[in-house]
């Protein structure tokens, strides 16, 4: 089994279009608010979504911010699919869905099954959702995926970020997914990035990880739904290992973002950055960056993953996350239980 384990190109792109966004949700690793100031032009991301298309990306995610904010975005959804791009998304905070909206939805995913929505839901409740997203957030999200089952579609997925005050409301939140008729649901930790240092308490431990994962494979089971939630570490959850398959986190192994001012970033979490777009080749970093070199290569972890039995197959977690928490991606995955 080779240390080093990646695709020759990446093959799960995103594109974040804008740092404008109609929320200020306490959790946002990007701050997202205002547009920033160095924001790439429409030109410069049609020529992305130009380079992009030369490859085989089997995703290209339009994210943000709110993509739907962006006055392009559905040009540059037509001009990706136009270029031969076959599987496109957009994650959306889904409060700006209207009716003119879904309807535009409702002609991508008819035109091609390949068109994915990704909304994030981070409780039930107006209680626990408005926590982090602000009050009025949960009543205008339900409204988007009202519409969205108005209009018979399906979102791709409903992702849920888990913090401390949270944890007990998956299985309502897997009911809202079944009922909205959702494929997956993703659970995500709180990370402590952007405007979530503010709430950094929150944080689950790696004990609670654990316990959350164990929760999300259970209730897969009851409600015949896919929940990912299936990070590196839960290999630690498997009773046979199998050694010579590798799960390991798409940095580096198979992910490239695009920030809203053009940084090249191995994952959207954290603000490490391989280089710009406006002056570097994204797909010539992609094979000689020395950070993605040093990431992938799993004989350059430190801490308790060196002589890890699981070393193998997790290839230290969530790098994301030992970037933002110990600054240094290196580092074991902080949520890591073992
Ligand atoms: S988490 Fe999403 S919806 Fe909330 S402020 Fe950030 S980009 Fe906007
Ligand atoms: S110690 Fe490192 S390699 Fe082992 S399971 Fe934890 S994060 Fe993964
Ligand atoms: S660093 Fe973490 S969040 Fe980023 S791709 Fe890897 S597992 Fe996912």
């Amino acid at each position: 089994m080779a240390t080093k384990y990646y695709f020759s190109t990446p093959t799960l792109m995103s594109i974040f279009i804008t740092n404008r966004c109609n929320l200020r949700c306490k959790h946002c690793v990007f701050a997202a608010g205002e547009p920033l100031k160095e924001e790439l032009s429409d030109e410069q991301i049609f020529n992305l979504i130009d380079k992009i298309s030369t490859r085989e990306v089997i995703c290209l995610d339009f994210s943000g911010g709110e993509p739907l904010l962006h006055k392009s975005l559905f040009k540059f959804i037509d001009y990706a699919y136009e270029k031969g791009i076959k599987s496109i998304s957009i994650a959306t905070n889904s409060t700006l869905i209207n009716e003119e909206i879904a309807k535009r939805f409702k002609k991508y995913q008819g035109n091609s099954d390949k068109f994915n929505l990704r909304i994030s839901l981070d409780g039930s409740t107006a209680e626990i959702h408005d926590w982090l997203r602000g009050e009025g957030n949960f009543k205008a999200a339900i409204n988007g995926l009202e519409l969205l089952k108005k209009y018979n579609i399906r979102p791709r997925e409903i992702n849920m970020v888990i913090h401390k005050k949270n944890i007990d409301d998956i299985e309502n939140v897997v009911r809202f997914a079944k009922e909205y008729n959702s494929y997956y649901v993703v659970i995500l930790p709180l990370i402590i990035s952007g405007r979530a240092i503010a709430i950094k308490e929150f944080m689950i431990t790696p004990s609670l990880w654990k316990q959350t994962s164990i929760i999300c494979r259970r209730l897969s089971k009851q409600y015949n739904i896919e929940i990912l939630c299936d990070g590196p570490t839960s290999c630690l959850l498997d009773a046979d290992i199998n050694l010579n398959k590798p799960k390991p986190c798409m940095c580096g192994y198979q992910f490239l973002g695009i920030s809203p001012s053009g940084e090249i970033l191995p994952c959207p979490i954290t603000d490490l950055s391989i280089g710009n777009i406006k002056n570097d080749d994204l797909f010539n970093l992609w094979l000689n960056s020395p950070i993605l070199k040093d990431i992938r290569e799993i004989e350059n972890l430190g801490g308790k993953c060196v002589g890890c039995e699981y070393k193998i197959v997790c290839r230290g977690g969530c790098r994301g996350l030992a970037h933002t928490v110990f600054n240094n991606y290196n580092l074991p995955d902080p949520l890591c239980w073992k």
